[in-house]
C-alpha cells in the first residue's frame, strides 16, 4: 500500500453507502428494474471506493476527504438543530426571518408579537 491513499473516512462512508444500497436492492427485489438500478449504483460506489483506496494521487484524495468532513459537519450541525427544535417545540415557536432567513426562537402562547431579527434587524409580526 506504499504510495497509495489507503482507507480513509470518505472511503468508509462509501462502503457504508454501498451496504445500504445492497440492503435497498434486496428490499426492492420484487421490482426488478429498481433492484437493477440499485445494484448498478452499488457497484459504481464500490468501484469508486476501491479506486480511492488504491489511488496514488494522495493529495487529491485528501482534498476529497476534507470536503467529505466539511459536508458531514454541516449535516451533523443541521441534524442537531432539528433535534433541538423538536425537543423545544412545546415551549418555543421557531420562525425564519423573511429577509435574511435566520432562525428566531420565540416563547409560545404570547399572542401576536412584533419580532425583531437579531441578525439583520428586520421587524415582522407573527402569532406565537
Ligand atoms: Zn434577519
Amino acid at each position: 500500500m506504499y504510495g497509495r491513499n489507503g482507507y480513509d473516512a470518505y472511503s468508509q462512508f462509501l462502503l457504508l453507502a454501498a451496504i445500504v444500497l445492497v440492503v435497498a436492492s434486496m428490499l426492492f427485489s420484487r421490482l426488478p428494474a429498481v433492484a437493477l438500478l440499485l445494484q448498478m449504483g452499488e457497484y459504481a460506489v464500490l468501484v469508486y471506493c476501491v479506486f480511492r483506496v488504491l489511488s496514488r494521487n494522495v493529495l487529491k484524495r485528501q482534498q476529497e476527504n476534507a470536503r467529505y468532513y466539511e459536508r458531514r459537519q454541516r449535516f451533523l450541525r443541521w441534524a442537531r438543530g432539528l433535534k433541538d427544535r423538536w425537543q423545544q417545540r412545546k415551549e418555543y415557536k421557531f420562525f425564519r426571518c423573511p429577509s435574511c432567513h435566520a432562525l428566531l426562537r420565540v416563547p409560545r402562547g404570547k399572542g401576536r408579537l412584533q419580532l425583531t431579527c437579531r441578525k439583520c434587524g428586520n421587524r415582522f409580526e407573527r402569532k406565537t
